[in-house]
């Protein structure tokens, strides 16, 4: 179970029965990608509705909200973030009037230059009415000498470095786009006569919808009445990032990410380990969630049987997206319960998806053993975290991540474990298919940004205080 922190989830319909429902089951189903707030904005005959607030979208909203909530096309947004919980300005999506008329935007990414582009606008006369970066895309849209909205947007993403899958929606129209990168990820469905765009395809499933396509890196589609339109507002790149973490940890195992599904990789990545790091044991143990495929993966590969050592309590949330550490701290005791009947006197292989600051490993190993564990070798289906991302996902700063300090021996020796081994860079990157290396990042395994973030920019991602300081309190991711 990783112990890093999270980013956001989008969603956006179009021409369907009731804007809002569909909103709310396609965030109901991106849950797992924010638990600190979610917005609803629909339209209907030009006019915007708007509802947000801090918590889980089933606490959010209920039966009044959705019934005030009308019109047939909407977006949404889940959001994640580190501080300033409360701050409600701070929930998407963010909405203004101007004068390409009405517009709401939701935003999953990290705008590397946002900072530079803050400045710019302030300087302008711009008034910022939340912390977070994705105000400067509302602000940037409605400064931009492009008359409409479709040439604007185009002109809007044109400024942005760095990760961002948008929807935004106006009257008669709804937009999405992909970065040329393609760090995050964002699909098309078809949903009756309408359309549905979400971060994850499982948002498609839970409302039957008809996965089209994803957004392609560098895209922008204008869907209205008359169909969808593909627009590009960059030049595709010989090499995109599409963000490896989505296959190691964040997505859901019943999505389908840059054209693979979760679990098949999850499970592949698995199959390598094994491979590439054998033990003599007694049987194979996922941590879960997100570690059971790469177990699966693992026994099937290694001839070892898979248990289920440890049960999940699945009326905790994940624990690590808990944005107070001391909240995390008591989620990860509470969450999951070694099976001491299963695992007394056993030899272990125990197969976690990631490891990031290594106290929750060291908690889960110091659990197994009270349980009766023989021998724990502790095998993590994804390589070290030695930095942080620069691009929409909220790792903690580069002190924190045990692998960028200390050596492999060592953090076996912390956490407790007999054995400790990670999956290679080059093998992970064979799980995914990406062989030659042209399709994913993998810069906080191996140091290559693929993006490069300018020095004041840097300063506002690379440290919680600073960013903090600059922006008055932290953002979404
Ligand atoms: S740095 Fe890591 S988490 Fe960030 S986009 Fe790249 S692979 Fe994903």
């Amino acid at each position: 179970m990783s112990d890093m922190v999270h980013e956001c989830g989008v969603f956006g319909a179009y021409n369907v029965a009731h804007a809002a429902t569909t909103c709310f089951y396609g965030l109901y189903a991106l849950q797992h990608r924010g638990q600190e707030g979610a917005g609803i904005v629909t339209c209907d005959t030009s006019q915007f509705f708007v509802v947000k607030d801090s918590g889980l979208v089933s606490d959010i909203f209920n039966k009044e909200s959705l019934t005030y909530l009308k019109g047939t096309n909407g977006i949404g947004h889940v959001r994640y973030s580190t501080t300033g919980g409360n701050n409600k300005a701070n929930i998407q999506p963010m909405y203004s009037k101007t004068s390409k008329g009405k517009i709401a935007i939701a935003h999953n990414g990290n705008i590397t230059n946002a900072y530079v582009l803050y400045n710019q606008l302030k300087e302008a006369g711009a008034l910022f009415q939340s912390t977070i970066d994705s105000e400067v895309l509302l602000h940037l849209f409605a400064t931009s000498k492009k008359r409409s909205p479709l040439e604007a947007m185009q002109d809007t993403l044109s400024h942005l470095e760095g990760a961002f899958s948008i929807v935004a929606m106006g009257d008669g129209y709804l937009m999405a786009a992909r970065d040329p990168n393609g760090f995050r990820p964002l699909a098309l469905a078809k949903l009756g006569k309408g359309y549905v765009i979400a971060s994850e395809t499982c948002a498609f499933d839970l409302l039957n919808a008809d996965y089209v396509r994803d957004i392609e890196p560098g895209e922008l589609i204008m869907i209205t009445d008359d169909g969808v339109e593909s627009h590009r507002f960059a030049e595709p790149l010989k090499r995109v990032s599409q963000c490896i973490f989505e296959h190691v940890y964040f997505a859901r195992p019943d999505s389908d990410i840059f054209g693979l599904n979760v679990h098949q990789a999850r499970k592949e990545m698995g199959r390598q380990l094994a491979l590439q790091s054998p033990v003599d044991a007694d049987m194979v143990i996922g941590i879960p969630d997100s570690g059971n495929s790469a177990a699966l993966g693992y026994a099937e590969a290694s001839g070892l049987p898979l248990e289920m050592g440890i049960i999940r309590n699945h009326y905790v949330g994940r624990t690590f997206i808990q944005p107070r550490q001391r909240i995390r701290s008591l989620g990860v005791k509470v969450k999951l319960n070694p099976v001491k009947s299963v695992i007394q006197g056993k030899r272990l292989v125990v197969i976690d998806d990631s490891l990031v600051r290594g106290t929750t490993s060291k908690e889960r190993v110091s659990a197994l053993r009270r349980a009766g564990a023989k021998e724990i070798h502790l095998r993590i289906s994804s390589p070290p975290v030695i930095g942080p991302c620069f691009y929409g996902i909220d790792t903690p700063s580069k002190d924190q991540l045990i692998a960028a300090n200390y050596s492999i021996a060592a953090i076996c020796e912390y956490i407790g474990a007999d054995t400790l081994a990670f999956l290679s860079v080059k093998n992970l990157l064979r799980a995914v298919q990406d062989d030659p290396h042209n399709r994913f990042c993998t810069a906080c395994f191996d140091g290559k940004y693929p993006v490069k973030v300018t020095h004041k920019g840097k300063k506002i991602f690379e440290s919680r205080k600073e960013r903090i300081q600059l922006y008055g309190t932290s953002n979404r991711y």
